[in-house]
């Protein structure tokens, strides 16, 4: 089915051919209809869908052509990156139209941000606190703000956003359509849908918290004092063009990262002790490809996207299952293949197992031959204040071979030996420290 039979304003078909849309995904093709009718719409699905064209393309329909009232639409979004992409994404399907959009989100100068809200800028895509700062100021004018998008409603709630998103919406008195997206639906965030839409349209993609197609999974047993040197091995033995390793720590995620640069990789950093113009290169950076690696931890990489992702590495197991399938949707995205790695300890392994459950799929537990599991813990550092959880320690391994950067043969993308059992090593187990990455359900 063409863009064109969802019966879209010709200037906005051609955008997606230029940006190389052959179809529309199954979530743009559940979403754009009702939308164009005017109606509410909750969708349940993960970034990599398409979901932003999904809500973005019905919206820009409405404003071709129309007088320019001032702001209409408004977008919040949890986290700058996701607004920042956002707004790519809008600029990209509105390339051929006068539709004008503006990014308003924390870490960046309040002046230009001002201008574009005074001035009306139709569409304005936003962090919620930033916006909210404005609006207090009384920048920000939303009287004739008609339409609300909200994307990623499980984060905003993770990331405690909910008062500041429901305060936003008491300053839009003329709000006629919501669209209502997120990856998940907890009861709180049921509630919420169901307080701000009416009879909406609902669409959901795929299972609820199923994997991404073209996925392929593994899971790495190994003692927790040697995860680090396994990740080193890997990705010195495995050709990753492009690899996202999580820490549960943004602590874990700084020494990683420094252990990986002094491999020889290059390394962006993505958590929240980082500035926002830090975080920001290293999102540039990684994009570009002038980085092979990205450090993060869970709330700093939701949502990004970031389409030539060919690995993820978890460093330990979330204790959610669901953002375990956050993480790993950031690779294989829009119909593409992406391997996803998790390295788990003996003491992870109840955790990995309700992941499956949630999943529906046992993951194959993989042993590397050459590597080294009885090897033991490294001594520990006098007096250290370091933590010790899944992204630490060298593990007493030799230097794994130098980094195979991207562009050599490849090695079947990364694809495990298969059926051996764990060779469980000594020891693991290492207390994490209290540095966990906040946002965490409440
Ligand atoms: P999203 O889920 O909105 O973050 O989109 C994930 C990726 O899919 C983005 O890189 C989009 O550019 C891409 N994308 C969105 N719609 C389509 C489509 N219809 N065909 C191919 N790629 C798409």
């Amino acid at each position: 089915m063409p863009f064109k039979s969802l019966g879209l304003h010709p200037l906005l078909v051609r955008a997606t051919q230029d940006l190389g849309y052959k179809e529309p995904t199954p979530v743009q093709a559940g979403a754009i209809p009702p939308a164009l009718e005017g109606r509410d719409v909750i969708a349940t699905a993960q970034t990599g869908t398409g979901k932003t064209a999904g809500f973005l393309l019905p919206t820009l329909h409405k404003l071709i052509g129309a007088p320019k009232a001032g702001t209409r639409v408004v977008v919040l979004s949890p986290t700058r990156e996701l607004a920042e992409q956002i707004e790519e994404v809008c600029r990209g399907l509105a390339q051929h139209t006068q539709v004008r959009s503006a990014l308003i989100v924390g870490g960046r100068p309040m002046g230009a941000q001002e201008r574009a809200l005074r001035s009306g800028t139709e569409v304005i895509i936003a962090t919620p606190g930033r916006l909210l700062d404005h609006l207090n100021r009384g920048v920000a004018n939303f009287a004739k703000a008609d339409t609300l998008i909200l994307d990623e409603a499980d984060t905003m709630f993770d990331m405690g956003f909910l008062p500041d998103v429901r305060r936003i919406i008491a300053k839009m008195p003329a709000r006629g359509q919501t669209l209502f997206f997120s990856a998940t639906m907890p009861p709180v965030i049921a509630k919420l849908a169901h307080e701000l839409l009416k009879n909406p349209a609902t669409v959901q993609i795929g299972r609820r918290s199923a994997t991404a197609v073209g996925i392929t999974q593994a899971a790495y047993p190994v003692p927790t004092h040697l995860k680090t040197a396994l990740l080193r091995h890997l990705l010195g033995e495995t050709e990753m063009p492009s690899v996202l390793i999580f820490t549960r720590t943004k602590h874990n995620a700084k020494k990683l990262a420094r252990v990986l640069t002094n491999d020889g990789f290059s390394v962006a950093e993505l958590h929240s002790n980082r500035t926002p113009a830090q975080r920001t290169r290293a999102m540039d950076g990684f994009r570009k490809g002038e980085f092979q690696v990205m450090v993060a931890t869970n709330i700093a990489a939701r949502g990004i996207d970031v389409d030539h992702i060919t690995h993820v590495i978890s460093t330990d197991v979330p204790d959610v299952p669901e953002d375990y399938v956050h993480r790993i949707g950031r690779t294989g995205r829009a119909g593409a293949t992406g391997d996803a790695f998790i390295l788990v300890s003996r003491e992870e392994e109840d955790s990995l197992a309700r992941i499956e459950r949630q999943v529906g799929q046992r993951l194959p537990r993989v042993t590397l031959p050459e590597f080294d599991y009885t090897a033991a813990a490294p001594p520990k550092p006098p007096a250290s204040s370091e933590g010790r959880g899944g992204g630490g320690g060298r593990g007493g391994q030799s230097q794994p071979k130098k980094p195979k950067p991207p562009g050599q043969k490849p090695q079947g993308r990364g694809g495990p030996p298969q059926g051996q059992g764990p060779r469980q090593g000594p020891g693991g187990g290492g207390k994490r420290r209290g540095d966990r990455e906040q946002g965490g359900r409440r």
